[in-house]
């Protein structure tokens, strides 16, 4: 393997912990502050991803979100991860921003923070769910785009990876800086080390040095235009928000001794066998 200093990025975003039974608001949106907070399960992917790259070629990791103050939280689990630096774009002119303005403004923090060679972002939060930020990016900076990839190396200084296309795998060669979005066949993330939760208990009780490592940056910082940020640059409108309730279907357990079994039984349910004679249908 070839060594570099890359300078890798990735973006990781806070969002409700779907176990908290976050409520809605009378709006239709997420009632935020009632609900437990979480590292983007499809960022923990991205995560690993920046980890590995940089065990394997060299260089920096920088976490990079955006979001309310307690979104630290999440920069300070990538580093108890082994991430180097994190910067937290944080200002109220954000609130309700819609993919646009997300991308707009993680765009000029990013041109803010530095050249980087390789962006990792997640698929799509659990949230949003719209997985256009990763993409609008990429637009934005005019860097090649990786999307769905579940697989990355840098051979003689050139991109290699493999991408989930419909129906089977991609292979893609293109060059450095490129953003890539990770899929959750990739790696799952790796435990925190002991060392960085000890650097981290560390910062958290030492807030000057904390600044050293996590750096919170707002709009005028970046040098970005708040008509293009939060509501005022956010052209999507959430018209109308219902509650599903149990959207139905049957759920069946199998239980059995062996993995044998439990697939003879499977196959043998009606839902299977109507499924299977679909499929054989020319
Ligand atoms: C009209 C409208 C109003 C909204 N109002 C609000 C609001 O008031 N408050 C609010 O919190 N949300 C709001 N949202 C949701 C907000 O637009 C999205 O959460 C945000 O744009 C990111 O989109 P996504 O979650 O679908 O990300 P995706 O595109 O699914 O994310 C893909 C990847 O991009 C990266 N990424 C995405 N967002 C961030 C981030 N913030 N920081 C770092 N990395 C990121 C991550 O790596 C992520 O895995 C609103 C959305 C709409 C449409």
């Amino acid at each position: 393997m070839a060594t570099g200093t890359y300078n890798i990025f990735v973006l990781v975003k806070q969002v409700p912990d779907q176990g908290s039974k976050a409520g809605l608001n009378p709006d239709g949106t997420i009632d935020r502050a009632k609900a437990k907070r979480m590292l983007n399960p499809f960022d923990r992917y991205a995560l690993q991803a920046a980890l590995f790259t940089k065990r394997a070629y060299g260089g920096t990791v920088t976490a990079i979100s955006m979001g309310p103050p307690p979104a630290t939280e999440v920069l300070l689990e990538a580093l108890e991860h082994g991430v180097d630096f994190g910067y937290l774009l944080c200002d109220k002119r954000l609130a309700a921003s819609d993919t646009l303005a997300t991308a707009y403004a993680l765009y000029k923090t990013i041109l803010h923070i530095g050249k980087p060679d390789v962006i990792f972002c997640g698929l799509q939060t659990t949230d949003g769910d719209t997985a256009q930020v990763g993409p609008q990016l990429a637009e934005r900076l005019d860097l090649p785009q990786i999307t769905y990839c579940e697989d990355f190396a840098i051979v003689d200084g050139k991109v290699e990876a493999r991408r989930i296309i419909e129906g089977g795998i991609q292979k893609v060669i293109t060059e450095l800086p490129v953003l890539v979005t990770v899929a959750n066949s990739y790696h799952a993330l790796e435990y925190k080390s002991f060392r960085g939760a000890w650097r981290v208990r560390q910062l958290v009780r030492n807030p000057e040095e904390m600044k050293k490592y996590i750096r919170t940056l707002d709009l005028d910082v970046i040098g970005a235009d708040p008509e293009r940020c939060g509501l005022k640059g956010s052209p999507t409108i959430v018209a109308a928000t219902e509650k599903v309730g149990d959207i139905g279907g049957n759920c069946c357990i199998f239980e059995g001794n062996s993995p044998e079994s439990l697939v003879k039984d499977l196959m043998a349910t009606s839902n299977v066998k109507e499924y299977v004679t679909a499929l054989e249908r020319p």
